[in-house]
């Protein structure tokens, strides 16, 4: 069963859970129960492929779907047509004691594919098992990565529409042109006249707006999100924390039960988490290391036990953890108290109030025992690439390079040599200019269009561009609306009129 980190809604089955996506009372799901695993059942995963260990790990939290149901689900979400790795979280090996698990082999080639793929079919599933008969409308707003891998996720799910709004200047060429090329009979994309803030803005307010929403479920139809709060979001993740490990010792890297420790980017901490429940579940993992860009409210956080919000928001080249309010955080305040929901709800009360709180030296004390953390200014971010490249070999993204840069920091300051598992969350495709920029060659860039771009980088690191990537250049536009922040729920009212 699952509860609220505030306490007051209890006892929802995870298909009610992922319905709901946040508890009335503004809180998180969480599991009552977090599940144990033994070193036989770790053994086990050895030998299967991605899919039976997800259906393994994925099993133990989502009791109430059959085998044939998640089953199903799986085979839609991890399947050869989306990613472009059979073993789908491949993990490469760049020495004896360094290992990089590659999460962007999916169809937007960044991380958020691992969830997003599969949280549609859970959700769509869900809908049926808790007899939800509306229409559920998922409402995005996006600052690049997220709104395509949702677009991806919800094309042509079932009882399922998608509107993302993406700001109009605020998203890089390729980001534009992966969504308004998405094809699928139940999704929308709208550009938004303004920058991110306006546009996530406004789909706040439309959620708060009671009137709007009485006035869609008349029609038939219920809002909701797909954002990384969403237990059908998080679960997911957990499966390829498990996955790099089997991997590691099937190929004799590591003993069963040897620990090894994890880098991770991190921007809304439910990467990180995921982590975090599988360590808890009994995964050999010793630290979890919290790894930032400028936006490094995480770094003090975990560093001091103060999150403080009221900070100057940076632009940075690893734009997808440009985040201040890194929301799954709440999920680790219910873990770290046990379970003391009147504690988390003050914390989060204090942030709301205030802008910040402070958990105190013991809260403290214990989350350092499992995490540590560090941040990389760009500059050190593009050096850490070219680094990368003229040393290893490999070609990293640059919210890949933060992990990578923080691993070696951690290695230096506290002499702990275990070995590391940097996970990397997007393909230096994806972020082309950064990584040229960073490697040296961005002096011939210039009147070149994105697609040469790509070119010039496959050339360059010998790895040919992502197929999803390259398809682009041919694909028709699809999506051509643009919007005044004023008029976005017109425009909601508006697409869902036009699909009766
Ligand atoms: C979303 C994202 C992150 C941050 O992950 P969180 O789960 O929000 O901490 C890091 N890197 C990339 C490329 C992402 O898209």
């Amino acid at each position: 069963m699952y509860i609220s980190t505030r306490g007051k809604d209890n006892n929802f089955g995870a298909a009610e859970a992922i319905v709901a996506g946040i508890a009335a009372d503004g809180g998180l799901f969480v599991p009552t129960i977090v599940p144990k695993v033994t070193t036989e059942w770790l053994a086990n995963l050895t030998n299967l492929d991605y899919g039976k260990r997800a259906f393994n790990i994925l099993s133990l939290f989502l009791p109430d779907y059959s085998d044939a149901e998640l089953g199903l689900c799986i085979e839609a979400a991890y399947t050869a047509a989306k990613f472009d790795d059979p073993k789908i979280a491949p993990l490469v090996s760049i020495g004896d004691d360094k290992f990089v698990l590659e999460l962007w082999h999916g169809p937007t080639s960044a991380f958020k594919d691992m969830a997003l793929q599969i949280l549609p079919q859970l959700l769509s599933k869900a809908l049926k098992k808790t007899n939800e008969k509306a229409e559920i409308v998922i409402l995005t707003a996006t600052s690049g990565d997220t709104g395509k891998a949702a677009l991806e996720g919800f094309a042509d799910v079932d009882q399922i529409k998608i509107i993302v709004f993406y700001p109009d200047k605020g998203v890089s060429p390729i980001q534009r042109m992966q969504m308004v090329t998405q094809a699928g009979s139940n999704v929308s994309v709208v550009a938004v006249r303004g920058n991110f803030d306006d546009a996530q803005t406004g789909v706040k307010n439309i959620f708060n707006n009671i009137e709007f929403n009485t006035d869609l479920a008349v029609q038939g139809f219920q809002l909701s999100s797909a954002n990384s709060i969403n237990w059908g979001r998080l679960a997911p993740q957990i499966v390829y924390y498990f996955s790099a490990y089997a991997d590691m010792v099937r190929d004799g890297h590591l003993q069963l039960g040897q620990p090894v420790n994890f880098v991770v980017p991190t921007g809304n901490f439910g990467n990180i988490l995921a982590g975090y429940y599988a360590k808890i579940m009994g995964l050999p993992i010793g630290k979890l290391i919290c790894a930032s860009n400028s936006n490094n409210v995480l770094t003090e956080f975990l560093q001091t036990g103060v999150y403080n919000r009221k900070r100057p928001f940076h632009k940075t080249v690893s734009p997808s953890m440009d985040i201040l309010i890194s929301s799954n955080l709440e999920r680790l305040l219910y873990y770290i108290t046990e379970g003391d929901t009147l504690q988390v709800k003050s914390f989060m009360a204090e942030l709301n109030d205030s802008g910040q709180y402070n958990v105190g030296e013991d809260y403290l004390t214990a989350i350092q025992q499992i995490f540590w953390a560090d941040y990389v200014d760009d500059n050190e971010t593009l050096q850490t690439i070219k680094t990368i490249y003229d040393e290893c070999n490999y070609l990293t993204d640059p919210h890949t390079a933060v992990a990578w840069q923080v691993g070696d920091r951690y290695r230096q300051q506290t002499g702990d040599h275990t070995t590391q598992i940097i996970v990397s969350t997007a393909s230096p495709f994806k972020f082309n200019e950064s990584v040229l920029t960073a490697i040296g060659d961005s002096n011939n860039l210039e009147g070149k269009n994105e697609f040469e771009i790509l070119q010039q980088l496959s050339e360059l690191s010998g790895c040919p561009v992502p197929s999803a990537l390259a398809a682009l250049e041919n694909e028709p536009i699809r999506h051509e609306m643009v919007c005044d922040k004023e008029d976005m729920s017109v425009i909601i009212k508006q697409i869902l009129k036009n699909s009766k």
